[in-house]
């Protein structure tokens, strides 16, 4: 095995060993590391792991990896493919794989603590568990159809399971009516910068993401301009998003980032519409053109060179959430603090209750809708009293909740799960 060839020994399970680490070929040593040793299944993907900490420098992994290429059964990792085992190994579920992932994108530690929850089975031990209720009161329901002639198979069970599939609903609902908080901490709450060209919309975003709290991350393919900054106010996500930015392209990769874009920015929880209060900029300030749907914040930039009356912000009506307008120079940063201390306020006001979401991504969300409309299919036959079409309906109920945590057949979601996973995850 790759251990014994490489540090001559396989050191005392989960115990850390200094050791040599030698090419098998020449016999020369690469580095001196920590070893460690998981026999399967008490490891991480279930199967045998071994852990090599070593000096880190690209020569002595270069050297490692030569070492390796050496013994014939090895070859490196695909991105996620340690985490791929352990689901194929019954390690972690499916709830818990997308946990993982979060946890290792998580910029905020609200978000942290939200994938957190998930790696630890928020969602996926009480699917599993749903489940199990649901197949409980199936079999009673199959119990009545197979021995529906016997004395001894009492009437009301069928009552007894469409009751457990009435208060699953409920439980299932309630978990869905804050759906949108869960989805949203992990994706960031989105604010769009609109408003006419050249009214410092870009400007005013380049200013934001050169504070210390900004964590800047360009869409993919759009390198050039940043259009998506990411903000951590207090804990909680917030994405900024400049729609000037958003431009359009030949590139077919990039029309796709512009065109998501472009749909983050109409679906926009709030918008700070900017418009040039110096006077030199087209008068455009149209409300026809506002994004519709959600609060808009007005924005007087160029405060610094405004030739007429500037509104000042009064700060009591700011805190009290009515008609926020703010009068900035997004060059100088006047004015900026302010905005920055409301769209905190605005932020911490969204996720305040929303610390123990369960639905965090809209898979989840799309299988307990699922869930629920089989349920009230069931229900619905009540009333005839068809066990066979209510033993039907439920049984799908219980398919999707398996589908959430990869129970059953989800080949098909498994490469998008995996496909955002790095190299030695
Ligand atoms: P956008 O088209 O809305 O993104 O506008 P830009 O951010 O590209 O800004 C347009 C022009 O206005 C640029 O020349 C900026 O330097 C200038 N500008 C932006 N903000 C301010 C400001 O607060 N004061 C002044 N004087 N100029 C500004």
């Amino acid at each position: 095995m790759a251990l014994k060839a490489l540090i001559g020994r396989v050191p005392e399970p989960r115990k850390a060993a200094l050791a040599r680490v030698r090419d098998p070929a020449s016999g020369e040593v690469i580095d001196e590391a920590l070893a460690l040793w998981f026999p399967g299944p008490h490891s991480e993907t279930g199967e045998d792991v071994a852990e090599l900490q070593l000096h880190g420098g690209q020569a002595v992994i270069a050297g490692l990896f030569a070492a390796l290429g050496k013994i014939g059964s090895c070859r490196p990792a695909e991105a996620g493919e340690f985490t791929r085992r352990a689901f194929e190994n019954g390690k972690l579920d499916l709830t818990r794989v997308e946990g993982l992932a979060d946890l290792i994108a998580a910029e905020t530690q609200a978000q942290r603590r939200q994938a957190f929850r998930q790696l630890k089975g928020l969602i996926g031990d009480r699917a599993e568990e749903w489940r199990r209720e649901l197949i409980e009161a199936l079999a009673s329901i199959e119990a009545r159809i197979d021995f529906a002639d016997e004395a001894d198979v009492p009437e009301n069970l069928v009552e007894l399971a469409l009751f457990a599939a009435q208060q699953l609903r409920s439980k299932i609902a309630a978990c869905l009516a804050n759906s949108g908080h869960g989805e949203r901490l992990r994706e960031g709450l989105v604010v769009a910068i609109a408003g006419p060209p050249n009214a410092g919309k870009s400007t005013l975003l380049n200013r934001l993401a050169r504070r210390e709290a900004a964590i800047v991350s360009p869409i993919p393919g759009t390198t050039r301009d940043i259009i998506e900054v990411h903000l951590d106010l207090g804990g909680y996500p917030l994405t900024l998003l400049d729609t000037a930015g958003i431009r359009e392209s030949g590139d077919p990769v990039e029309q796709e980032g512009v065109s998501r874009a472009r749909a983050r920015a109409a679906a926009a929880d709030l918008v700070l519409w900017v418009t040039d209060a110096s006077g030199a900029g087209a008068a455009a300030e149209e409300v026809g053109q506002r994004p519709t749907g959600a609060e808009v914040w007005p924005l007087r930039n160029k405060i610094d060179v405004a030739t007429e009356g500037i509104p000042r912000i009064e700060s009591s009506s700011a805190k009290e959430g009515i008609n926020r307008s703010f009068a900035i120079s997004a060059q100088s940063g006047a004015g900026v603090d302010s905005l920055v201390e409301a769209l905190s306020d605005f932020t911490r006001t969204y996720f305040g209750a929303t610390e123990s979401a369960i639905v965090t991504r809209a898979r989840h969300r799309q299988a307990f809708e699922t869930t629920i409309a089989a349920l009230d299919r069931a229900l619905g036959h009540r009333a005839s009293g068809e066990e066979e079409l209510i033993a039907e309906d439920m049984r799908s109920a219980a398919t999707t909740l398996g589908r959430l945590t990869g129970r059953v057949d989800v080949e098909d979601i498994l490469d998008v799960i995996f496909r955002d996973f790095c190299i030695g995850k």
